[in-house]
């Protein structure tokens, strides 16, 4: 019987008689992981309420007290980590080293965050005139609502809550609808944690109704949302209408450039991870192989050989290299790029197919596909967010920056060279809000700004100190102690 899970609203969890319910699955064999209500406006408009409620309270708590709440969340976290970790891979398909190392991610976010709340800092700066004080405070926006992926189920939310929390915001939290159970999850740990009512509220449900509500509800201040540019637009208008903040962190089409000058052995880990590591479906993933001639045949070699052996199975077992993807839906995206590719000339050089056999044929596996393609070609410009990798031979690094500049997203990018000053010229003229050296195009950590530029987004980031900016309202102060009108510009002509 599958376990039936409620709304999370001003500290109680809700089971609405009669609501509408949707299930997840494991997207590797198919087993339903739990029953979820399809939170309707009504429900959600509470949840707003309760956060309105809840706000002055948590906005009065000293930042510190705060924090406390959110390090006693990380402690939960910690212990359940096993669990947790085991859950992400069985709901999103990710190997079991990638699902606990997403709940790591989350713990490590919530501790740095947990510490900002000794510091929150403001500028203190000098006045034009005497016996004048200018300093800038910051103050919580108010109730918050953090829209979120499936593909990080656990860190991703945790990186919008943890830090709207510690600057004393409230939140409705509405989650990818097919990763519910990991978003259940972590509101039982805040609760665990203590965290009072109405501070962090659950509703799940589709965008389409559940994200309609929250993104037109003049009550609530701020969005932070995680996407497709699809979404992520309908997002941005809709907010428009209450004139709310909205953040955006969007898609991506992350190249690894890989020069002749190259460690072919640390490149080809890199491309291997970047590429295949999640299946693909890591907004940083990578997903062009950006390669110079001079080496191209030698990496192919390299590349393809080692794909032979690589392993794709259930995510759950540790000797495992890449699960499945993460639903029906983006297996049948997915397949559709494939063919989209075979159409369009590219050269299949490995995999484009779903996998069958007795451990494939309840879940959704596809296996590892290289294209080798042709710049321009739209499986080389549009996000297929799968384990599709295109490689494009280049002549030389202008080339290479030219293609991997080429696309509507800015994301992630990545250069594998030994020469320093190319090194940083890639730094200063890739196109992406992250640049990678010698690295692949995914690891972010979280004590720096995470987000990019172009279609990926709209000028936020998230993580580091910046993530602190997105949820607060900076308020400037003057005091003036002379004990007469000052007037700013003009006494100082005299
Ligand atoms: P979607 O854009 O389909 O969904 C994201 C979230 O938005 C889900 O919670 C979804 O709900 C909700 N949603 C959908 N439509 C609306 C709407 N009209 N109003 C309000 N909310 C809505 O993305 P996916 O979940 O499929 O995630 C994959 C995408 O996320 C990829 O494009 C990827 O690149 C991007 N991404 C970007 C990252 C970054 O930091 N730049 C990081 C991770 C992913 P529901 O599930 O119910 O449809």
């Amino acid at each position: 019987m599958t376990e039936e899970f409620g709304l999370f609203i001003g500290g109680k969890w809700e089971k609405p008689a009669g609501a509408k319910r949707f299930v997840t699955r494991n997207p590797a064999t198919g087993e339903e992981l739990g029953s979820f209500i399809s939170a309707s406006e009504k429900d959600t408009v509470r949840a707003i309420d309760a956060a309105q409620a809840a706000f002055k309270t948590w906005k009065e708590t000293p930042a510190p007290a705060r924090g406390q709440m959110l390090l006693r969340a990380a402690k939960i976290f910690k212990d359940k980590k096993e669990q947790l970790g085991s859950m992400v891979t069985k709901e999103m398909g990710k190997v079991i080293a990638e699902g606990k190392g997403e709940v790591q991610e989350a713990i490590d976010f919530i501790e740095y965050a947990s510490a900002e709340g000794r510091r929150l800092l403001g500028e203190t700066v000098p006045s034009e005139l005497q016996n004048k004080y200018c300093f800038t405070v910051r103050q919580p926006k108010g109730v918050i609502a953090a829209i979120t992926p499936w593909n990080f189920p656990v860190a991703i939310p945790n990186w919008k809550m943890a830090a709207a929390l510690i600057c004393g915001n409230t939140v409705v939290f509405k989650p990818a609808s097919n990763t519910s159970r990991c978003a259940v999850e972590v509101v039982k740990i805040y609760e665990e944690a203590g965290i009072p009512p109405g501070v962090l509220n659950l509703t799940t449900g589709p965008g389409s109704s559940v994200g309609k509500v929250l993104t037109t509800d003049p009550r609530i201040k701020a969005i932070s949302f995680t996407g497709g540019t699809d979404a992520g637009t309908k997002v941005y208008q809709q907010g428009a209408g209450t004139l709310k903040y909205v953040h955006l962190e969007l898609g991506g089409k992350n190249p690894q450039i890989v020069m002749d000058d190259a460690s072919l052995d640390l490149a080809l880990e890199g491309v291997l991870f970047g590429a295949f590591g999640s299946s693909g479906q890591r907004c940083t993933a990578t997903s062009r192989l950006i390669l110079h001639e001079k080496v191209y045949d030698q990496f192919m070699a390299m590349l393809l050989k080692r794909l032979k052996t690589f392993k794709v199975g259930n995510p759950l077992d540790k000797n495992i290299e890449m699960g499945p993807v993460a639903s029906q839906d983006q297996e049948t995206k997915i397949l559709s790029y494939i063919d989209i590719g075979k159409k369009e000339g590219a050269k299949l050089l490995v995999g484009g197919e779903k996998l069958k056999g007795p451990q494939y044929d309840n879940g959704h596996f596809i296996a590892p596909t290289i294209f080798e393609a042709k710049h321009g070609m739209r499986i080389t410009k549009e996000e297929i967010f799968g384990p599709v990798l295109s490689v494009i031979k280049i002549k030389d690094f202008d080339e290479a920056v030219r293609v991997a500049n080429d696309v509507d997203y800015g994301l992630s990018s990545s250069i594998y060279t030994k020469d320093v000053n190319r090194a940083f010229t890639a730094m200063e003229r890739l196109e992406a809000g992250i640049t990678y050296i010698n690295a692949p195009t995914i690891g972010a950590e979280v004590q720096l700004p995470f987000g990019g530029i172009k279609n990926t987004g709209n000028g936020g980031r998230e993580a580091g100190t910046i993530a602190i900016d997105e949820f607060t309202e900076i308020k400037t102060v003057y005091v003036d102690f002379s004990n007469r009108l000052q007037k700013a510009q003009i006494d100082i002509d005299g």
